[in-house]
């Protein structure tokens, strides 16, 4: 249940193109979709292909790896074999490494023309990338700008965005259009400047996010900060939340920041009290708890967690289902009505009980219906 319905669906989006990585749609009306960076060694290809799985089964729809030498890149096909999702190589510099990826099978090249040589070299790349509808990243970043665009420009959204066109002339004079951007830095207004002005100059789809945001905490403030504007604007296809930490909380920090915004709807959403002088019970465990055990749940429901028997159900009268604490016990509710009291130490066991069920129940009637 929503306040209204109201989502930034209500918004206008950017008119973006659409492109395929693999099977997804990037651009257009597409959902915005959630990547992430592997931080294995991409020539072990055991150790990339458990962390892409892991990362697989908490709702990443894209994933790069960095591509550093000539034995990553032999990698790639046997990595690529071994997901479901659409795979990307990080390439910087060299375009003979580039040319592997794309005989490797990759869905998707970063990667910035300028910086790979020659116009023949470009060329090169591009055939290779034509020939196999392969998209090329754009990949802009406010740390290593080309020197004579900060002469020109200075450390400003300008300059990211005169870096970024510099590049797509590149692709463009050879016709190539299956072009996707990113601006990246790690300042957040200047972030949001950058893509304004692109957007005016541009119709190619933009992968967003805050760059180097921080440790989780703080990168997840920095970085939902900065998407929520950018998204609030309509300007994004698809996003990489960076933190310092382990990549599949990107996605977790992702998608409940796409939740938030009613752009997405995956897993729980968590409603739970600050805490008051009423609270009786450790509700800042039981709600880490219930955070825990439904993690699992792909399905979205909104689940509250509340200190007081007395505001608690009410309060969460818009959730799903519910615990409201006592002392010693508490209640388990659904959409505001009281189901049943148990002690404290039988709570969550019991509402993930009625979470699965439902759930389950949920899933049958939809398979009945097709
Ligand atoms: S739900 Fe109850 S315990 Fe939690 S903040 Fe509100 S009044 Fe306080």
């Amino acid at each position: 249940m929503a306040w209204g319905g109201l989502t930034l669906d209500f918004w206008p989006r950017r008119q973006s193109r659409e492109i395929r990585l693999g099977e997804l749609t990037v651009g257009g009306r597409a959902p915005v979709s959630v990547q992430s960076m592997t931080n294995t060694d991409t020539r072990d290809v055991t150790a990339t292909v458990a962390q892409i799985n892991r990362l697989e089964a908490v709702g990443c729809e894209l994933v790069r790896v960095a591509v550093p030498d000539e034995t990553a890149a032999l990698a790639l096909s046997s990595i690529k074999k071994s997901i479901s999702i659409p795979l990307i190589a990080d390439i910087h510099f060299n375009y003979r490494l580039a040319l592997i990826a794309v005989d490797e099978g990759v869905d998707g090249l970063r990667l910035n023309p300028g910086n790979i040589g020659s116009a023949a070299r470009v060329r090169e790349v591009v055939a290779a990338c034509r020939e196999r509808s392969i998209p090329i990243r754009i990949g802009v970043n406010g740390g290593s700008l080309e020197k004579e665009v900060v002469e020109k420009y200075g450390y400003t959204p300008q300059a990211l965005v005169a870096s970024a066109l510099g590049h797509v002339r590149l692709l463009e004079d050879e016709n190539f259009a299956l072009i996707k951007i990113s601006l990246k830095s790690s300042d957040v207004m200047a972030t949001l400047s950058a893509y304004r002005l692109l957007a005016e100059a541009v119709d190619y789809p933009f992968h967003i996010g805050i760059t180097e945001a921080g440790t989780m905490l703080r990168g997840a403030v920095k970085s939902a900060a900065g998407l929520a504007l950018l998204l609030g604007e309509g300007l994004g296809d698809t996003l990489r939340v960076s933190l310092t930490a382990a990549p599949e909380a990107e996605i977790f920090v992702a998608f409940e920041l796409l939740k938030s915004l009613g752009l997405r709807r995956r897993g729980i959403e968590l409603i739970s009290c600050p805490t008051c002088g009423r609270t009786e019970v450790d509700l800042i465990r039981l709600a880490e708890a219930v955070e825990k055990a439904l993690a699992h749940i792909q399905e979205p429901l909104k689940i509250a967690v509340m200190g007081c028997v007395v505001n608690g159900p009410g309060e969460a009268r818009h959730a799903d289902f519910g615990i409201a604490g006592g002392k010693g016990v508490g209640l388990i509710f659904r959409q505001g009505e009281i189901l049943k009291k148990l002690p404290e130490s039988e709570l969550v066991q019991a509402l993930v009980a009625e979470v699965e069920t439902f759930v389950a129940k949920q899933k049958m009637r939809s398979g009945e219906c097709r």
